[in-house]
């Protein structure tokens, strides 16, 4: 397969959502020693939130999917990680009206715009312990590769090495800056949580769409 339609949009959003709840005490535990504890529970909640408002959407078309995980993101995440997490769905929402099918180009524009706003929305760059280490380098990763197949298998491994390279690194945003040194050993629980994104993508993408 070299698109993804409707059903395999809605899909990818239960296996995202599979995959965060499973790693929940993984993620709270991340959150505890560098923030509030809540990372895990926060994004699982709200993606499984999101899963449930997808199901029942009269109209279940890409931009309404898009749109409806990104506002449960917003709504049901809470605090400044949950307006950010949302932003990079809400991002792609316009790209996707009158769409009905995604094609690697289309989806590196989706990713693209969504990494664009997390950056705009929480002023990190790359380097400063949050979601965007892993992001931006899958998104780098998937712009590199020639296909689909290749493009999501080396976009989850370069946001699972980005989430890796966080141990150590003192934050410069989010909760974690104000441990400044304390931070270094500590993986960011917002990368792991991409990092576990795009390895669910890939892995449904594996399972499914070859
Ligand atoms: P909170 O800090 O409000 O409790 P969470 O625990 O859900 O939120 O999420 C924490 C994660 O949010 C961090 O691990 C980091 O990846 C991400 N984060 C925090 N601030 C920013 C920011 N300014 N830009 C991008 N990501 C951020
Ligand atoms: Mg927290």
């Amino acid at each position: 397969m070299n698109s993804i339609g409707e059903a395999e949009l809605r899909e990818l959003i239960v296996a995202l959502s599979g995959r965060v709840a499973a790693a929940r005490d993984l993620l709270n535990r991340l959150d505890a020693a560098l923030g509030d504890g809540d990372h895990g529970t926060s994004v699982s909640v709200a993606f499984a939130v999101a899963v449930e408002d997808i199901r029942t959407l009269d109209e279940p078309s890409l931009s309404a999917i898009w749109l409806t995980t990104a506002k449960a993101l917003m709504n049901r995440m809470g605090g400044a990680s949950g307006a950010i997490f949302g932003t990079f769905f809400l991002r792609g929402v316009t790209l996707l009206h009158d769409r009905d099918r995604l094609g690697k180009a289309e989806m590196q524009a989706l990713l693209q715009a969504g990494l664009d706003g997390v950056k705009a929305r929480g002023k990190a760059k790359l380097g400063d312990k949050t979601m965007v280490d892993a992001l931006e380098p899958a998104v780098v990763a998937f712009a590199e590769a020639d296909d689909y197949d290749s493009a999501w298998r080396s976009a989850a491994a370069a946001a699972r090495a980005g989430t890796e390279a966080t141990k150590g690194l003192v934050a410069r945003q989010g909760r974690a800056r104000f441990l400044g040194q304390r931070a270094v050993g500590h993986i960011d629980p917002g990368a792991m949580t991409a990092a576990l994104m795009f390895e669910a993508i890939d892995d449904y993408w594996r399972a499914n769409c070859r």
